[in-house]
């Protein structure tokens, strides 16, 4: 008797085992890229339930355990959803939102995106790059303001100071050029090294802001807290505005970064670096909108993730190889990746949620390039090289551009040829 038990356990043990292994390919893929990629707190699995049917989106952790889903996507919608999404991203997004099913509607289902043949000459024949280059100080006053710029007097005596607004909107400019001359249509976010994405200084802004307050008889807040409380999230608005109704094929967030172990900057480090973010890793609290829980799903679904990490990879390869900057590895102490980031596999690339790298479509890299604090590095970027624009600009912003273009053309020839 003792036997014929002990068999029937391992016969239903084997079952078990057998059934596990039988579950749903695409249900066990969609589950396995949600924990790599985008889960980075508990919470976001109040929100979210992958299974053998599909993907059930929750408002709250109170409507999930009453089982009253705000969306629910069945696997048989993958294909016609990542067609929506690469064609028409905001009619997904708006279907979401009126809580409709997905469906491709007949004006869309004729425009698929081609792409003209790269040629030698033109080996970006045809392809939209949107650039958005980081911040918007041009000046001291602003730029502490921001709280993104270099202060430091040398060894020597010799007192650097400059601002990342400026570097990243010069980068942009130079890799505009090489871009448009390889065949590309380039959009640039901010017009003006000293300008916001919505077209105007800080200063312009600030006073805009003061006048509407006035008027509605409302108190208006300091420049610092006005920036932080409102400007910052407008200026966010506007880039990802001006990049999605561009509908680019790939996207550029420009930005340079420091050693956050050397806080609060007041002397050069060793250490250098380079490191890019795509979408993904919500944390706590960051669902609590129907619009941010859409954008869960569609980086789930779509394989816009993928693209970007492979983006990015080939971006981080040439700052290797142009800049000589080596790529962040892990571990590191650098706690924000720990915190916020999840390390996707490829060297130096996280998934981190970003207004920017979160409501951006399609393939990304959010670039940090170099450490501007780095003690070669500072002495590098106070150069004055070249003018555009009446702005100065050292020569190390050339080669940032050389290996930004280097990676985006290694990157669409390895994937369009
Ligand atoms: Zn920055």
């Amino acid at each position: 008797m003792k036997i014929k038990r002990y068999l029937l356990l391992i016969i239903l043990a084997l079952w078990n085992l057998i059934s596990v292994k039988a579950q749903n390919p695409i249900a066990a893929h969609f589950k396995d890229k949600l924990e790599k990629y985008l889960v980075k707190h508990p919470q976001v699995r109040d929100h979210i339930v992958v299974n053998d049917r599909g993907v059930y989106m929750f408002a709250s952790l109170q409507e999930k355990r009453a089982n009253k889903p705000e969306y629910v996507f069945s696997w048989q919608q993958v294909t016609l959803f990542k067609q929506l999404c690469s064609r028409a991203p905001q009619v997904a997004r708006q279907l979401y939102l009126k809580n409709v099913p997905f469906n491709l509607p007949d004006s869309l289902k004729k425009t698929v995106r081609s792409h003209p043949t790269p040629l030698d000459t033109l080996p970006l024949r045809g392809v939209r790059i949107a650039i958005d280059p980081g911040h918007f100080a041009g000046d001291e006053k602003t730029a502490r303001m921001e709280g993104r710029y270099i202060d430091i007097t040398l060894a020597n005596g010799t007192r650097v100071l400059f601002y990342e607004s400026v570097l990243a909107w010069g980068t942009a400019k130079v890799l505009e050029k090489k871009l448009e001359a390889a065949g590309a249509k380039v959009l640039i976010t901010r017009q003006k090294a000293n300008l916001t994405a919505l077209d105007m200084t800080f200063q312009q802004w600030y006073a805009r802001y003061v006048r509407a307050q006035t008027s509605r008889g409302k108190r208006y807040l300091s420049p610092k807290q006005a920036f932080r409380q409102v400007l910052r999230a407008q200026d966010f608005k506007a880039r990802v505005l001006k990049i999605n109704a561009f509908q680019p094929d790939l996207t550029l967030i420009i930005h340079y970064n420091v050693d956050a172990t050397n806080s609060p900057w007041q002397q050069p480090t060793n250490k250098n670096f380079a490191m890019a973010f795509v979408g993904g890793a919500f944390y706590q609290e960051e669902l609590n909108t129907p619009e941010k829980r859409f954008q869960l799903l569609r980086l789930l679904i779509t394989e816009d993730v993928e693209k970007s990490v492979r983006l990015s990879g080939h971006i981080l390869q040439e700052h290797r190889r142009v800049l000589q900057v080596p790529t962040i590895e892990e571990p590191n102490q650098q706690s924000y990746l720990d915190k916020y980031c999840l390390y996707t596999g490829t060297k130096g690339v996280y998934t981190r949620n970003l207004s920017l790298s979160r409501e951006i479509f399609g393939a990304l890299c959010y670039g940090e390039s170099l450490l501007q604090d780095n003690i070669q590095e500072i002495q590098q970027l106070n150069q004055k090289s070249f003018v555009i624009d009446k702005w100065y600009f050292p020569a190390r912003v050339n080669q940032v551009a050389e290996a930004y273009y280097r990676g985006i053309k290694n990157y669409w020839l390895s994937t369009n040829r």
